[in-house]
């Protein structure tokens, strides 16, 4: 899939690994095999020189199934009441007032920093949905065009979701002047799609697929006509949409259409294995199976979720059924595929007073069972199988090296402060190395001062509300 990054280094034929996680097992001194095209051509146990393998522990890299870069920015910002009731509700008002200041620089500065973070925290891929489409004054597809040339400074594998957003509610409600950078008609967002599948082509370094911001934001006959025209194009990978996040909006669309949001979905025909349904946090058992029998893949944010209270979702049963679930950071509160797999199963403990809520007979080690369901759900989310992406956790990275073997991963999982990658392989190619990116310097100054001078702007702003 996404070839050659510019912030990726020169291609290897093979790479030695002190530690290889693969299908739960560790390997010792695994060669890995690199083709050409920068994919797994084969692994094999080796008698490395001395000092020639990579030290650490090394596991496949992660997709993340869900991201908005821009809000990055927003974490910090958001940590103190807005009124006597703050939810997902007035975080969204917070939102807005950041996504209106947005220039195209800043896009870029900020999403290459949060790209930068997620190499670091174990994702070697990134599935962008994009609804902020309009940046201050300037011409249409700069966000694209902005966040593909963070992927590309990262060396980030990048699949691209043009995000269509009509409105403020069901019943076609107008959007608030808070949503105006987000929208687009119909034949306008079809034009800027077919745009983007001319400058990004198959093969090369951005994939393309497309997303529906809600069923609050798009109403369900524009999603499937749109699902219709794109859906032969062999350019679209998948097709993203939020769903069932909070109560309000299944209350909304059960008295809108009479049917909670995912099965409203399936009642038109529009469920599929493109499909990925992000966060289905207030779906049903029955509206689960209804994505499990589509073989859709479920995208849950565990730290976004908790940051905005959103709930906490039944998913084990549809986990032990055969669900596919994918991992996201969402809005980026959380940059690490670490701390996402600890959330998800942290919080399932809370909700149902038990621990180890997703172990099963077979697989009782959570974190590793967490892991090799991520990993494969991920690449079915963004409808690609990636290629020789690595990345290696090293001593610094916590207590594992204490451990037996069968508990390293539970050892970074859950007993690990704040674990980093030290080096990251993609497509064969070497982005990070020995903890440092080559641009992280540029990287972080840019948005240093991005930063300092939205969050002026920002203050200043709400001072003459
Ligand atoms: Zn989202």
């Amino acid at each position: 899939m996404t070839g050659m990054q510019a912030g990726a280094g020169t291609a290897q034929s093979a790479v030695t690994y002190a530690n290889l996680w693969q299908d739960g097992r560790w390997l010792r001194n695994a060669t890995v095999q690199i083709d050409a095209g920068g994919k797994v051509a084969g692994v094999s146990a080796s008698t490395p020189a001395a000092g020639a393998a990579i030290p650490g522990l090394t596991v496949p890299g992660i997709v993340n199934a869900h991201c908005h870069a821009f809000q990055r920015a927003l974490g910090a910002w958001t940590q103190r009441a807005a009124g006597s009731h703050d939810d997902f509700w007035s975080w969204r008002e917070a939102m807005y007032a950041l996504a209106g200041r947005l220039q195209r620089d800043d896009l870029e500065a900020i999403t290459a920093r949060c790209y930068l973070e997620l190499l670091r925290g174990g994702y070697t891929s990134v599935a962008e949905f994009l609804y902020l489409h309009r940046l201050g004054d300037r011409r249409a597809l700069d966000a694209d065009e902005a966040i593909a040339l963070a992927a590309r400074r990262t060396g980030m594998r990048l699949t691209l979701l043009p995000t269509l957003y009509q409105h403020s509610d069901f019943g076609g409600a107008p959007p608030r002047p808070g949503q105006l950078p987000f929208v687009r008609d119909t034949t306008q967002f079809l034009e800027d799609w077919r745009e983007l599948g001319r400058r990004y082509p198959a093969g090369g370094a951005v994939a393309l697929g497309v997303a529906f911001h809600s069923l609050r934001a798009v109403d369900i006959d524009t999603i499937g006509r749109v699902h219709a025209a794109l859906q032969g194009d062999a350019l679209c990978r998948c097709v993203h949409i939020h769903v069932a996040e909070q109560p309000a909006e299944v209350t909304g669309c059960q008295r809108q259409h009479g049917l909670p949001p995912v099965a409203l979905l399936a009642s038109r025909g529009l469920l599929s294995p493109k499909w990925a349904l992000v966060h289905a946090t207030h779906a049903s058992e029955a509206e689960l199976t209804q994505v499990r029998a589509a073989q859709a893949t479920v995208v849950l944010c565990p730290t976004t979720e908790a940051d905005l209270g959103d709930g906490c979702p039944v998913i084990a049963p549809f986990l032990e059924a055969g669900g596919r679930m994918a991992i996201g950071s969402d809005s980026n509160i959380g940059r690490s595929s670490i701390d996402e797999l600890r959330q998800l199963e942290w919080s399932q403990r809370l909700a149902r007073g038990r621990r180890n809520v997703f172990s099963v007979a077979n697989e009782p080690a959570v974190a590793d069972r967490l892991l090799r369901i991520t990993h494969a759900g991920g690449q079915h989310a963004i409808g690609a199988a990636g290629g020789a992406d690595f990345v290696t956790y090293d001593a610094q990275a916590g207590d594992w090296e204490l451990q037996a073997s069968a508990d390293y991963l539970g050892s970074l999982v859950f007993d690990s402060a704040a674990p980093r990658a030290r080096a990251v392989l993609i497509g064969g190619r070497w982005v990070m190395r020995d903890g440092t990116h080559p641009e992280e310097v540029e990287i972080e100054s840019r948005y240093r001062e991005t930063i300092g001078r939205l969050r002026r702007d920002i203050q200043s702003g709400q001072q003459h509300e």
